[in-house]
């Protein structure tokens, strides 16, 4: 078959590559120009002034990203080790709480985590530990209308405050008040249960780009496929037993597609075609988080007591550090850092001007007295997952319309808007697709 994919995405990378696999001839549509999408890097003006370029926001991937680690893999050996700096679950914030698993085999990881957590109290650890069971016990299937901030209404304060609240928000990228209970929990279930290197944060090494679009790219070229990059499908149409895929200036035809964009701009194809009507309504009404990303640089900087630090007002707030996590990333004679904010909150009104407050007041109290950051970029994706609420629609990969199928972050699955969550949705396409046809 000759299959469309649009979007160069994780998502349509994972899917192309499994069609491919299959024998497929598989072509992917981007109508950026760099491959990616919500995990990109930045086109410019980086590349034309020789600075290290930036992504279009950090990113932490978990031990736990089976599906993307063995894509990695096979698209680029050695990749899903090479590519990463791999540490033990470490919640490091310097208002004193410090949260860090020993490299001891599961669960072991997780007791010596807790018991030997500095600014907890027994009380809280002991409440951490009872959370657990009681998921365990309901298998991390909690009832599906029920939020995080509901479930977690009889934890202690500091418990919530330094490590559910900032492991919710950074994974489901929604505010603890509207996040899904459900979901968070198949989180935990798959970060914190089986072995000790699920729950091991995976700090990319390499842009995102190259971590897995790029590679992914080139290996479907090789194996008879092709990549259009600059090529925005405007719509889709029946023609016969076929789809046509039309852009500016151009057109093909293919036997199936999957659209691995988005849920908006799957809407804006869907709408058009008659039996995806209803749907494309439903996509379209998906709500979003934002998230935010400072890159700011000093001339130099003390060691981080772990590459990445934690903060919990006014939202759970990381800074990373880039020396430590992305060694092709050099300002000079600087240290880089990024500054990650997840979801909606007071933080995105803040100018640059706060920012280099806000930054410096906080690595003053890890590190003391230091010059002040130079910002170097402030990166609001506006639309960066989707809002992830109790009971949300979340489609399957067919659709109404025999031959397109979907994929993307926001399918239905267990897992929050991730990659690992889009890569997983890639692959049950290809195995959906060829499963029909
Ligand atoms: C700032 C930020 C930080 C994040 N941090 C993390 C993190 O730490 N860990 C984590 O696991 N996840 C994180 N995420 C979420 C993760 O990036 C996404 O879940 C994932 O990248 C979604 O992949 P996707 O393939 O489903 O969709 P997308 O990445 O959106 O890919 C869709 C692609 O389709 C293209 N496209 C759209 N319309 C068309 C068209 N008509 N024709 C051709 N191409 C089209 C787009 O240009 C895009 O490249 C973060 C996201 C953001 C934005």
């Amino acid at each position: 078959m000759n299959i469309g994919v649009i979007g160069g995405g994780w998502a349509g990378f994972a899917a192309a590559i499994e069609l491919a696999r299959a024998g497929q001839r598989v072509t992917v549509y981007e109508a950026g120009k760099v491959l990616g999408g919500r995990a990109r890097r930045l086109a410019s003006p980086q590349e034309s002034t020789g600075a290290p370029a930036l992504d279009n926001g950090q990113h932490l991937l978990a031990g736990a990203y089976g599906e993307s680690l063995r894509l990695m893999e096979l698209v680029d050996p050695g990749s899903s080790d090479a590519a990463f700096l791999r540490l033990p679950l470490a919640l490091v914030y310097p208002e004193g709480v410090s949260i860090r698993a020993p490299r001891l085999p599961a669960p072991l990881h997780l007791a010596a985590a807790l018991l030997f957590a500095r600014g907890l109290t027994l009380a809280d650890k002991l409440a951490a530990i009872g959370f657990m069971r009681a998921l365990k016990q309901v298998n991390f299937a909690p009832a599906p209308d029920v939020t995080v901030a509901e479930a977690l209404a009889d934890q202690p304060v500091a418990v919530r405050r330094y490590l559910w609240e900032p492991i919710c928000v950074a994974a489901l990228n929604t505010p603890v008040e509207q996040a899904s209970f459900r979901v968070f929990a198949r989180v935990l279930k798959d970060a914190l249960t089986g072995k000790a290197a699920n729950s091991d944060f995976l700090i990319p090494a390499r842009d995102l780009s190259a971590l897995f679009p790029e590679p992914a790219a080139a290996w479907l070229q090789k194996n008879g496929g092709e990549v259009r990059t600059r090529t925005r499908i405007r719509a889709l149409q029946r023609a016969g037993a076929q789809w046509k895929a039309q852009w500016d200036g151009g057109e093909a035809g293919h036997d199936r597609i999957v659209v691995a964009t988005a849920p908006a701009h799957a809407a804006n194809l869907l709408a058009p075609l008659a039996d995806c009507q209803a749907l494309a309504g439903r996509l379209g009404a998906i709500d979003y988080q934002p998230l935010l990303t400072v890159y700011a640089a000093y001339p130099a900087l003390p060691r981080f007591p772990a590459p990445l630090l934690g903060w919990v007002e006014p939202a759970p707030m990381f800074i990373f550090d880039l020396q430590a996590c992305r060694p092709d990333m050099q300002f000079g004679m600087a240290n880089g850092i990024a500054v990650v904010v997840s979801a909606a909150g007071p933080h995105l009104e803040w100018d640059d001007a706060r920012w280099v407050e806000e930054i410096d007041a906080r690595m003053r109290q890890a590190f003391g007295p230091l010059p002040k950051p130079r910002l170097l970029k402030r990166i609001t994706e506006k639309r960066a997952t989707f809002a992830c609420r109790p009971g949300m629609f979340r489609p399957s990969v067919k659709t109404p319309c025999a031959g397109l199928f979907l994929a993307g972050d926001y399918l239905d699955g267990p897992y929050p808007a991730t990659l690992e969550g889009a890569v997983r949705s890639g692959v049950q396409c290809a195995q959906t697709l060829l499963a029909t046809s």
